[in-house]
Order: C-alpha cells, then sequence, then structure tokens
C-alpha cells in the first residue's frame, strides 16, 4: 500500500484495541476502509499490531445493528435460544419509538425505588461518552451504581496505587523505557497484549537493558529476559516479598530516597524479615539463588521500571500484589525520574479515560470520592441538579448479585458484553434474565443483547468523534472515517435522548461540549482543550497550554497530604480455592494475539478470524502425553462452576499442572469456569486462578 490512488481519502486516529493508543490512518474510498497503517503518535510512531493493521472490517460486518429493536411481547430471553435467527426475537421500531420504550422501563423502575437501576458503561467509548454515562446515572437515578470493565481488569492496582500513591495512574510512559536499565514484566503478556509497547521492551534488552519476566506462563517476553521467574500461579506475594527481603538484607535500597518522599519504612522493613527467599522457594517455586539474583539486578539499576498487568491485578490478592510492586519501585527509589516507574499496562483503548471520567461506582470524574459532600456539590453546581447519593454504589459483579437479590431490576448497559466478560458467566447470564428491563446499547447483538427487552444501535469506533486517554495518560482525539451503517448512531447522542427522556435537561449538540463541562471539575485536563487535542496529543498533567504533558510524574513528592508515598506491607494469602483430587489442576485464563476481549469486534474481523478461528486451550506437552490426549484433541474442562469442551493445543510455556484457555470464544466460554470471589479492596474476580478437571472429551 501507499500509493495514493488506492484511496479516496484518509483520516487520521486512535487504534480501537488496546491501551496503547496507537495512532493510524484509516485509507478509504467508497466510504469503506480499505486499509490501515500507523502514524507517528506519541505512543507508537508508526508502528502497530496485527489487530490494529487488519482488525477493522469488524465494521462492514453484516451482523452489525442498523435499526432500534424491541424485544416481542412474551419472546424468550437468553443465548441460544434460537441461534439461527437470534434476531427473531426482536422487531424493529424508530428511534423514538425504542427510546422512549428504553427510557419509561427505566423511569418506572425509578418511580418504585431510584437504586432499582444500575448502569455498565464502556472503556471501549470516548471520554465524553463516558462521562455522559456516569452523569446520567447519578443525575437520572440519584446514586453510584455505576461501573465497566476497569473492575475486570486493573481495579485493584488502581486500588493501591490511591492508597500508596496518591494516584491511579501510570507515573511514567511506557516508552520512557529507553532512559532505564533495568526493568521488571510481571503477570503480562506484552507481545501478545500490548505488542507495540512489547517492540519498546524487547528494543530496550537489544540496547543491553535488563529484563526481569516473572509470570506462570513462559510469556515470550521471556526470550529477552535477564532472569526468568516462572512462579506458581497466585504466589505473587511470596515471590515479591522475598525479592524485597533481599534488598533490606543486604542494604540494596536507596535511604535517601526513602527518606525524603516516603513513609512507614520501619515497618515495612520488619515485615520482609520473615520473607526471606530461603522460606519463600517452596511456596512461590523460585529457588532462592534466583530470587537473590534478580532482586540484585533490579536493586543495581541506575533507573527501573516495573510494568505489570492483569496476571497481578485478577487476584483476590491483586491489591496486594500491586502493593508489593509499589514497595519494591519505592525502595529502589524508581518513581519519580527519567527510566523510573510504575506501569500498570491498561487493557481497553480506553480504561484510563473511562475511569478518570469517573464510570466508577466509588468516584465522581479525577477520582474526587462521592462520599464527600463538597466534591458532590461542586458536580451538582455544574450539572445544574439536587444532591445524589453520598454512599459508594455497586461494583460489575456485586450488581448482578444485588439482582438476584431482587435489589436491582433494571439496567442501561452501554458496550459492555457481561454474559461472556463477568466471572461464573452462568451466574451473570441468569441475572441478565430475571431484568424486568434492560437496555442494551451496542454494535452487535451481543451475548448481552440476547437478555435485552430493547437494544440501541451504536457506531463502531471508526465512525465517531471523541477523546481517548491511554496507559500513557496521552489524551488523543478519535476522528469520524465512514459514517455508521444504517440507523446507527453515535453513543453520545443516544446517551443525550435517553437522558432527555428521563427528564434531565441535557442539551449537547457536539462531544467538544461535555469536554468542556468535563474540563470544570476535573484538574487533570488542565491546559488541555477540544482545539488543542484537534492538532496534537497531550499528556496530563499539561502545565501550560505549550506543554505536551509530563511523561514522568511525582519528581517532588506525591499527591498524598504529607507529599510522601507509603510501604504498605502484604501478608500472603491464599487463592479463594486450591486443586484437590476432584480438580486437580490451575485454570489461568486470558487473551491472545488476534482476539480482543469476548470477540464480538475481532471473530467478526476477516484477516483476525481467519488466523485463530477455533476456541482453544493450552497445555503442557508433557501432560498431554501423560493423560492420553493429543494435541488437536478435544478435552473437557470442569470447575466447580461449570464445563466446556475445547481443542487443546500443546504449550510448553504452560506449567505442568496449569491449563490456560482464552477468553474470546462463546462456544467454550472461559467465564462459565472462573471464580467470582473478589479482592476486597479492588473488587475484581480472581480470573487468573480456579481449580479444575480436565478430561478427554469427544470431538466436537
Ligand atoms: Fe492497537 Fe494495541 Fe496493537 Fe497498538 S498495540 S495497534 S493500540 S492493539
Amino acid at each position: 500500500h501507499g500509493d495514493s490512488k488506492d484511496y479516496d481519502r484518509e483520516v487520521t486516529s486512535v487504534c480501537p484495541f488496546c491501551g496503547v493508543g496507537c495512532q493510524l490512518s484509516f485509507k478509504i474510498k467508497d466510504d469503506k476502509i480499505k486499509y490501515v497503517t500507523g502514524v507517528d503518535g506519541p505512543a507508537n510512531e508508526n508502528r502497530l499490531c496485527v489487530k490494529g493493521r487488519f482488525g477493522f472490517d469488524y465494521i462492514d460486518h453484516p451482523h452489525r445493528l442498523t435499526k432500534p429493536l424491541i424485544r416481542r411481547e412474551g419472546a424468550p430471553k437468553g443465548l441460544n435460544v434460537d441461534p439461527a435467527n437470534p434476531l427473531t426475537h426482536f422487531r424493529e421500531a424508530s428511534w423514538d419509538e425504542a427510546l422512549n420504550f428504553a427510557a419509561k422501563g427505566l423511569a418506572d423502575l425509578r418511580a418504585e425505588k431510584g437504586s432499582y437501576v444500575a448502569g455498565f458503561g464502556s472503556a471501549k467509548c470516548s471520554n465524553e461518552e463516558a462521562y455522559l454515562f456516569q452523569k446520567l446515572i447519578r443525575q437520572g437515578f440519584g446514586h453510584n451504581n455505576v461501573d465497566h470493565c476497569t473492575r475486570l481488569c486493573h481495579a485493584s492496582s488502581v486500588s493501591a496505587l490511591l492508597e500508596n500513591v496518591g494516584s491511579g495512574a501510570v507515573t511514567a510512559t511506557f516508552n520512557e523505557i529507553e532512559n532505564a536499565d533495568v526493568a521488571i514484566v510481571i503477570g503480562c503478556n506484552p507481545i501478545e497484549n500490548h505488542p507495540v509497547a512489547a517492540t519498546y521492551f524487547k528494543q530496550f534488552t537489544k540496547r543491553g537493558g535488563k529484563l526481569i519476566v516473572c509470570d506462570p506462563r513462559g510469556v515470550g517476553m521471556g526470550k529477552f529476559a535477564t532472569h526468568r521467574l516462572q512462579f506458581k500461579p497466585g504466589a505473587d506475594v511470596s515471590m515479591l516479598n522475598a525479592m524485597m527481603s533481599v534488598i533490606v538484607e543486604e542494604e540494596l535500597y536507596d535511604q535517601a530516597y526513602i527518606d525524603q518522599f516516603t513513609e512507614n519504612w520501619e515497618e515495612m522493613k520488619a515485615h520482609l524479615a520473615d520473607y526471606t527467599p530461603e522460606k519463600m522457594e517452596a511456596i512461590c517455586g523460585i529457588q532462592a539463588e534466583e530470587l537473590r539474583a534478580a532482586a540484585r539486578t533490579f536493586a543495581a539499576g541506575k533507573a527501573g521500571m516495573i510494568f505489570w498487568g492483569m496476571g497481578v491485578s485478577q487476584h483476590i490478592h491483586g491489591t496486594d500484589n500491586s502493593r508489593c510492586l509499589i514497595s519494591l519501585a519505592l525502595m529502589t527509589g524508581n518513581v519519580g525520574k527519567p527510566g523510573a516507574g510504575l506501569h500498570p499496562l491498561r487493557g481497553q483503548n480506553n480504561v484510563q479515560g473511562a475511569s478518570d471520567a469517573g464510570l466508577i461506582p466509588m468516584f465522581l470524574p479525577d477520582y474526587q470520592s462521592v462520599t464527600d459532600d463538597g466534591v458532590r456539590s461542586a458536580f451538582t453546581s455544574v450539572w445544574n441538579s439536587g444532591d445524589f447519593s453520598n454512599q459508594k454504589g455497586l461494583t460489575v459483579v456485586e450488581i448482578m448479585h444485588a439482582i438476584h437479590d431482587g435489589d436491582i431490576r433494571g439496567m442501561y448497559i452501554l458496550g459492555e458484553n457481561p454474559a461472556m466478560s463477568d466471572p461464573d458467566v452462568d451466574h451473570a447470564r441468569a441475572a441478565l434474565a430475571m431484568l424486568d428491563h434492560l437496555v442494551v446499547q451496542d454494535i452487535f447483538l451481543t451475548e448481552t443483547a440476547n437478555y435485552a427487552d430493547v437494544i440501541l444501535p451504536a457506531s463502531a469506533w471508526a465512525e465517531k468523534t471523541g477523546t481517548v486517554t491511554n496507559t500513557n495518560r496521552q489524551v488523543q482525539m478519535g476522528r469520524p472515517a465512514v459514517t455508521p451503517p444504517g440507523e446507527a448512531r453515535e453513543d453520545w447522542w443516544i446517551e443525550v435522548e435517553l437522558a432527555k427522556r428521563l427528564g434531565l435537561d441535557w442539551n449537547y449538540s457536539h462531544p467538544s461540549e461535555v469536554f468542556a463541562e468535563m474540563k470544570r471539575n476535573m484538574k487533570s485536563l488542565d491546559n488541555i482543550t477540544w482545539a488543542r487535542l484537534e492538532g496534537e496529543a497531550v499528556t496530563y498533567p499539561s502545565l501550560s497550554p505549550e506543554d505536551p504533558g509530563q511523561a514522568i510524574v511525582f519528581g517532588d513528592g506525591f499527591p498524598r497530604a504529607n507529599k510522601r508515598a507509603r510501604f504498605t506491607p502484604a501478608k500472603i494469602v491464599e487463592p479463594d480455592e486450591r486443586p484437590d483430587a476432584d480438580y486437580p489442576f490451575v485454570l489461568i485464563t486470558g487473551r491472545q494475539l488476534e482476539h480482543w476481549h469476548t470477540g464480538s469486534m475481532t471473530r467478526r474481523a476477516t484477516v483476525l478470524d481467519a488466523v485463530e478461528p477455533e476456541a482453544n486451550c493450552s497445555m503442557h506437552p508433557r501432560t498431554l502425553r501423560a493423560m492420553g490426549i493429543a494435541p488437536g484433541d478435544t478435552i473437557r474442562l470442569t470447575t466447580r462452576r461449570g464445563s466446556v469442551q475445547v481443542m487443546v493445543r500443546a504449550d510448553r510455556a504452560v506449567a505442568e499442572d496449569n491449563v490456560f484457555l482464552p477468553f474470546a470464544y462463546v462456544e467454550a466460554a472461559a467465564n462459565i469456569l472462573t471464580n467470582a470471589a473478589l479482592d476486597p479492596f479492588g473488587k475484581i474476580p480472581e480470573f487468573k486462578y480456579s481449580a479444575v478437571r480436565v478430561e478427554k472429551a469427544e470431538a466436537l
């Protein structure tokens, strides 16, 4: 490609998949995207991965929803009701009829009891759309029962960062690794899940940077590592405490930094005395000498970064895992200087922005607490409306429990797919089926939309205007490349029309007006304007209208009362369930390079689906041989929640007593198996650890 004759026009925007936030150029002919090229954005410098480059034609898929739909009177709800004709149970409606119907069902429940209604917004929507969604629930229903998939992703990381550093976002961009000489990559698989970020990590090792890769799977990044620590699933705290105990014992810490910028060091030192590598090696599965060597390598670096993913966060001790990583960075003085920092690699393209915009039940925009009267009054003054609840709302999994308990009877779900993404998903599906009124806004008839009473057809990312914020805190402009199909409309427009029918005085005519309102109560957006974003990406915080933004923060102290970051000791907490004779393996779920989350987009993208068309799982070849199972056979995986059948591959990266199962495939939905036990702080489920039985099954 590259010959200007093969397209009519081009539009610069942002990739709709992962939190790296690569800028790209849509090449368009006859109002269709023909192909995509990389653009020199701050996060990607022209690079794209296979999803960004080839994952665009889902927007033209014949399954696109093009008209509002209302469920036929008495039609059954749920998956597999009529898989060959999934739309049979809906009838087409005008926008006016569908919006009136959607609003009336929610308003009727509000009239009974405002808290009967809850909302899930989306990390796939723009910042403006996320802001409007949380405003609609808070202003329209008077409570905070609003959440989104950050709860399933990095909620525990954010909880630990807010507690100990005072801010939930990264302290340095991932590109800052070019100034580091040591880095830890833990609980993530960037080559598959943040592929463009992974190219920077590989370049770092080519320049001689020392990389410590820690994961229960032998992830691809390990090939570039100085130290590979393939620890036992769920043993993060024992391994990290052991490494920190070495740094204390051998006095490898940065005393000057600790004295100037931290608190609670003496308690931390005392706590770590119990966690020597010799005591921890049997628990975490890494030999004491290896733990010592890795700790020395990290402590010896002049500047070090720590990257982590959902392998760290998705545990009932996810917050403890992140507390350890924060402590490790603090004791080595690795926050607030070039080449140093804490970086939870954010998953969705706009999960950072949606969280910043207040799409969470405990915080208004900019992580301002809903329990603070002054904060709520600052928002209701801008919104020109009365007060709303000072109680933290329910989180994703709690909302499903509340439906079963009869405490929530209606939902508005925009772009989320809990019928695939929630843990113990049969429980979540049963909850969705129990709702009196479910409004779903999406681009496809997702698994969740099969439970809807009314479906509002929305726009794909390439069809709309709005800003997004990537894992680096970089705010970037998304621009429409093509027009939405049929009667599909932009999400912000649908939200506004629904809000009006719920009696709210909303008069926005463009996302730029929403952005202007957001700025009134979001200091993080100081010096960032819509006009600026039309011309450039800006990293928050930006200190002046000319400042491109701060890639590194907290060089002069932390946003906590005493300006100091805190060491919070973490004790070992066992996973919620352990393998036994009935369920002898450990199940780990995750993503694959070609597919995105619940698969609704990438499984409808021609190239990606062709490369990876079939549900699959992976086990160690020795385990398969011992069980008389050949690669390509169908196996049955059973946990205490349910069973799925799936084709198995041999993969030496998977430990001999583990199974790895991607969660993108509805025909072998991983979350039928997963455990809904929650981390008590971040309320994130333990997706990364379930006890599972493996049996050979008949071919599918
Ligand atoms: Fe898109 Fe992420 Fe790939 Fe970049 S790395 S092209 S943002 S999926």
